[in-house]
């Protein structure tokens, strides 16, 4: 076996902790460069796997790959994606402990295929009865389905995730995968409305037009074009080279069928995509403040494929209800608020939709490693990204102290304390009740009056203007910030500044429905859209919660079912912005070390020792270096191991013998003992 320690001028260290210079920025990228170059995309830092996207597709996902990795020693193999997959696993079996698999990283860094490298490993490699190979196939075919509703093509990325995602899988006591359950964040509503120059709506609506059956096309009204529909013209972007909607659209069908979908629910969930096309057809004419439709065209289609009442539809479309001392009054819309409550619509019945979808799949999944995938997008949806991300940071920082702590414990050697940042300070600033950013918005969306982005961004400035990680163009002495616009804040966040502007953030955060919309929605008899739209919201005088505090709830329960495993990381880096492979910018690959925490993660697994294996190993790769232990060692191997480091001259500092493990403070240490075996 060639030890890739062997290798390390040529191919860089295959663990960051090897690197003798390890607080050294220049040298970690170094490192990635060297390996990147020989198409070596991953590295560890302990037990941390960091992955840069190759571009291109490498020979190392074979069935052949999967096996070489199956039960192997981490350390032992070079890096790799299945032995990160293979640990918990085993982990999981081993020790019964529930194990979860964080994957992390910018747009277009790989998160979403490193997701489905770990589902095929567990698909090929774990036992399987029968029964379980349905948990299998619709555990695999959940990606083409969830990618079809929650993808889509981006600058960054042509199949970028516009939602958050965690994935449970359940093993039974043999190993088998016997369950799974998906949890959905945040999906990018207000693309399906709008999309930004070069980009598209979600995947599914293309597939529709490009890949439907004739006769499915006509029974849903629609034609076979793209450009028809004002929801899909936005980004003048219809056609993307990596992508074939057609083709898409066959998979997506079949995996629709696999997941156990029935012929009725599809039918009714293709109406619904179809509606959501005719409601952006729906065009707005008539006076200024009394908004009309000016064709029912779409709404004669969208009364047959919702199940509604047409003329019901059309008022909820142009009108508002408000009720008056009693009694309900219907007060005409205006041409802008009829467009965005149809907008609103839109959105709603796409998201919920979604919802409904997701819940679907996991009911087909239930029986239930807990293996946890976390895939979060970007915009006031950047800001709820990066609150996440401030949270998982903090998780991280945690879990990794921890579990060094626990092993030195364990291991029986001293704990030196490490220094790190501690970003509480921060996800504090967003989240606390009264004075954070989330309450202080919330409170806005529920004052009555001219509340307004911009009188939210006073009360920032009045509540948390002095707090250290806020700033916004104000300047304590009454002069202004010349850098900031004046409708911005900006957060220190741990991993680098980030500017907000608070345009939409009220909108956003309350995500208001009209209440007639609601009503036409309940009478629905669409069966996906009766169980999307309760009846019991209308009756609700409470005000629903809002988009953030929802967010921050469920993020809140994402955090206690993350500490309840034990974690395995993945961290993605993309190695350029143009989607090309062998290319290495630095500037960008620079900017992502630092805002993955990848230098302070390697600081605090550095801390003390830079490497540690167990005896068996160790005395198994080196024996032959000492008389003593060669070539049999017949003693206990702790003993075998104190001869033999003896016997190579390693001083007292520069190692450590733990009850089941040899510490080595330096990697030289290491590489000395590595260039004798050559020799
Ligand atoms: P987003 O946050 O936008 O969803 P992502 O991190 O999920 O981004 P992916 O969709 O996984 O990014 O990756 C983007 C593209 O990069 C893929 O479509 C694929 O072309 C390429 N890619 C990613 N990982 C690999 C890999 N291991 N091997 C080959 N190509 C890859
Ligand atoms: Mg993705």
């Amino acid at each position: 076996m060639e030890s890739a320690l062997t290798a390390r001028d040529r191919v860089g260290v295959q663990d960051f902790v090897l690197l003798e210079n390890y607080t050294s920025e220049a040298a970690f990228i170094e490192n990635l460069r060297k390996r990147f170059k020989e198409n070596l995309i991953y590295t560890y830092i302990g037990s941390v796997l960091v992955s840069v996207n190759p571009y291109r597709e490498l020979e190392i996902y074979t069935k052949n790959h999967m096996e070489r990795y199956r039960g192997v020693n981490f350390y032992e193999v070079s890096p790799h994606i299945y032995a990160v997959a293979d640990n918990s696993y085993r982990s999981m079996r081993t020790e019964r402990k529930d194990q979860c698999i964080l994957i992390s990283g910018e747009s277009g860094a790989g998160k979403t295929e490193a997701s489905k490298k770990i589902l095929q490993y567990y698909a090929v490699t774990c036992p399987a009865s029968e029964q379980v190979q349905t948990v299998k196939d619709r555990l695999l075919q959940s990606n083409p389905v969830l990618e079809a509703f929650g993808n889509a093509k981006t600058l960054r990325n042509d199949n970028s995730s516009r939602f958050g995602k965690y994935m449970d899988i359940q093993f039974d006591f043999k190993g088998a995968p016997v369950g799974g359950h998906i949890i959905n964040y945040l999906l990018e509503k207000s693309r399906v409305v709008h999309q930004n120059h070069g980009e598209r709506n979600f995947h599914i609506f293309y597939q529709l037009i490009e890949g439907g059956e004739e006769d499915l096309l006509r029974r849903l009204g629609l034609e076979r074009n793209p450009q028809q529909y004002q929801y899909l013209v936005k980004g003048n972007c219809p056609k993307v080279s990596s992508i074939n909607d057609r083709s898409d659209w066959k998979v997506v069908r079949k995996a629709l069928t696999v997941i156990g979908f029935n012929e009725d629910e599809v039918e009714e969930l293709l109406n619904i995509i179809a509606s959501v096309l005719h409601l952006g057809n729906v065009q707005y004419g008539g006076e200024e403040g009394n908004a009309s439709i000016t064709s029912d065209t779409q709404i004669k289609y969208l009364a047959r494929l919702l199940g509604v009442n047409g003329a019901v539809l059309t008022e909820a479309l142009t009108h508002k209800k408000i009720i008056a001392k009693g009694e309900e009054l219907m007060s005409p819309l205006n041409l802008e608020q009829a467009s965005s409550a149809r907008d609103a619509l839109s959105k709603a019945v796409y998201g919920r939709t979604f919802t409904w979808l997701v819940n679907k799949i996991n009911a087909s999944l239930t029986y239930t490693l807990h293996l946890l995938v976390i895939e979060v997008n970007r915009s006031f949806e950047q800001f709820c990204i990066n609150y996440c991300n401030e949270k998982l940071q903090q998780l991280f920082i945690e879990l990794t102290l921890k579990s060094e702590q626990e092993e030195y414990e364990s291991e029986g050697i001293t704990w030196e304390p490490v220094q790190y940042f501690n970003n509480k300070i921060i996800c504090d600033l967003v989240e606390e009740k009264f004075k954070g950013i989330i309450s202080i918005l919330d409170e806005e969306c529920l004052r009555p009056g001219d509340a307004s982005d911009f009188t939210f961004l006073e009360k920032l400035e009045d509540t948390v203007g002095g707090h250290p990680h806020f700033v916004t163009h104000k300047l304590a002495d009454g002069k202004t910030r010349k850098v900031m616009g004046r409708d911005e804040f900006r957060l220190l966040h741990y991993a680098g500044e980030v500017n907000y502007n608070v345009n939409g953030f009220l909108d956003k955060n309350n995500d208001l429905l009209f209440r007639n919309l609601k009503e036409v929605m309940c009478m629905s008899e669409n069966k996906i859209l009766t169980q999307c739209f309760d009846r019991e919201e209308l009756s609700d005088k409470k005000r629903p919660e809002t988009a953030a505090t929802q967010f921050k709830a469920s993020l809140a329960k994402l955090m206690e079912i993350l500490m309840s495993k034990e974690p395995s990381y993945i961290r993605c880096i993309k190695p350029n912005d143009s989607k090309q492979s062998g290319r290495f910018d630095e500037v960008l690959i620079r900017h992502q070390v630092k805002y993955l925490g990848l230098m302070e993660n390697l600081r605090v697994r550095r801390a003390g020792f830079a490497y540690r294996r167990r005896y068996e190993v160790f005395l198994q790769r080196y024996k032959s270096l000492c008389p003593d232990t060669w070539p049999n060692w017949q003693g206990k191997l702790a003993d075998g191991v104190a001869i033999l480091v003896k016997h190579l001259g390693y001083k007292p500092e520069e190692y450590k013998l733990g009850r089941s493990k040899i510490f080595i403070r330096f990697p030289k240490t290491l590489f000395a003992t590595e260039d004798a075996l050559e020799t």
